[in-house]
């Protein structure tokens, strides 16, 4: 079983892909995690991340690992534990950047396709791209969106002392860069199913894929689809 969760930044997809794994026996992995990985490496190597000739010529060189148990995932790159700094507001604004050059995503696509592949019990991949081109056959996509005020709160709520509108102004643009990319954008793949999570808990977010996920697994979403026709 693989399932594929997709969306913007601040909708939830962290925390549902990992509690959904976590619920259903599957493992996790977090795609986003791995281009900070590889943006923190590029930044402490002093490549400059708005020179994509630089970054393609580096994209090879930092070896990161993903650990994939929901209630422990882990990054390391070169060995080291890299889960604080990926998350700070440096690697957060040159992410974007570094993970529109081609070259950082085939490195990055290949990664994930194998960790997919060696996934025995399967797992819930979450990402921008992941039902539209790193796993085009997942067993389910899903498309999660919210609100941009609804993202802001919820980010500026993760970050302490972060200011509401500043976070919101910083969401949309790193989510314009990311849709607007030439090499596999951000983007709703066309058999996804797309969950408006603006209204929605996080309780219910997880109630809702979990369902999603246990309807394909035992084809009763196929018999509901044939019924309803
Ligand atoms: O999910 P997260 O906010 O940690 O992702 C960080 C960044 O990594 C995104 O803004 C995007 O630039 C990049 N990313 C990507 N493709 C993915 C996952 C993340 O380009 N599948």
């Amino acid at each position: 079983m693989i399932v594929a969760i997709d969306g913007p930044s601040g909708t939830g997809k962290s925390s549902t892909s990992k509690a959904v794994a976590a619920k259903l026996g599957l493992s996790y992995l977090d795609t986003g995690a791995q281009y900070r990985a590889i943006t923190w490496w590029m930044v402490g190597n002093g490549v400059d991340v708005d020179d994509a000739d630089a970054v393609a010529a580096a994209a090879g060189k930092p070896v990161i690992v993903s650990g994939t148990d929901p209630s422990h995932p882990t990054i390391t790159v070169d060995g080291a534990d890299a889960s604080g700094p990926i998350r700070t507001q440096e690697v957060t604004s040159k992410v974007s950047a570094v993970s529109a050059v081609p070259e950082v995503r085939a490195v990055i696509t290949e990664l994930q396709r194998s960790i997919a592949a060696d996934a025995a019990h399967g797992i819930v991949v979450e990402g921008r791209d992941i039902g539209t081109t790193v796993l085009p056959d997942a067993d389910i996509k899903i498309f999660l969106t919210a609100s941009p005020e609804a993202r802001a709160a919820r980010r500026s709520g993760e970050v302490k002392g972060s200011d509401v509108a500043a976070t919101r102004e910083a969401l949309i643009k790193r989510d314009a860069a990311d849709s607007s990319r030439k090499t596999s954008p951000l983007a709703k793949a066309a058999d996804a199913v797309e969950v408006d999570t603006t209204e929605l808990t996080l309780q219910q977010v997880i109630e809702c894929v979990v369902t999603l996920v246990e309807e394909r697994r035992s084809g009763t979403d196929g018999e509901q689809r044939r019924d309803a026709r």
